[in-house]
């Protein structure tokens, strides 16, 4: 559990007789800061079920196994498709395959709690296509000058990645109407605070 700096008006349990369990999908435009997001709000309520996905990519410094994901080999990830194993996945950047267990998700459900999951674009359409009862949730910018801002990052891009960078990010705020809410990032306590209520934690 990565909850560590909970203040004490924020820890609650959730109730875990809960009659509207549902799956929650985080998603949004790449560089949005869906991560801190859900970082925050795990800090704030460490007993909320978040599901932990797989991926093929490795490990970054300070990241747990079995905690922030499920590091699998391309195998792995293979035979979690193969035996039906992930509720959905994506090949995220091109590069790395990333997945939500099933199985889990299930668990949590069956236990009357709601579920966040916090994946990208093309995972939430698949979750909207197989969980027509998921609660989907699209974080955006306050802008698209301020993405366009954090994806240019420390600028040591091309100017033909930017472009491209560009070209995603305005192709992703589009999915925006396929959602049925919108949460917009003004500061992360704001957005953890919107997230929170529609998880019926406030
Ligand atoms: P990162 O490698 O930075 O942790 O994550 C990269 C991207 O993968 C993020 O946009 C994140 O939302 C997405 N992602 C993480 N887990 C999953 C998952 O289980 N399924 C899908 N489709 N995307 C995921």
């Amino acid at each position: 559990m990565i909850g560590r700096t909970r203040g004490p008006w924020h820890t609650r349990r959730m109730d875990s007789t809960s009659q509207s369990a549902r799956i929650v999908v985080l998603a949004g435009p790449s560089g949005v800061g869906k991560g801190t997001v859900v970082k925050q709000l795990k800090e704030w309520y460490p007993d909320l079920a978040v599901s932990v996905s797989a991926t093929t990519r490795d490990p970054r410094p300070g990241e747990i196994d079995g905690v922030d994901y499920h590091f699998v080999t391309d195998e792995e990830f293979d035979r979690l498709i193969a035996s039906d194993g992930l509720a959905e996945w994506a090949l995220v950047h091109g590069l790395n395959r990333y997945g939500t267990p099933q199985a889990p998700l299930d668990a949590e459900l069956a236990r009357g709690r709601s579920v966040l999951v916090e994946i990208d674009l093309a995972g939430a359409r698949q979750i909207r296509h197989s969980r027509p009862d998921a609660y989907l949730v699209f974080l955006a910018p306050p802008s698209m000058e301020e993405l366009i801002a954090r994806l240019s990052g420390r600028g040591t891009e091309t100017f033909e990645e930017q472009q491209r960078r560009l070209a995603t990010a305005r192709e992703e705020m589009a999915a925006r109407s396929e959602f049925d809410t919108t949460i917009v990032n003004t500061t992360v306590t704001h957005a953890a605070r919107e997230l929170a209520a529609i998880l019926g934690l406030d």
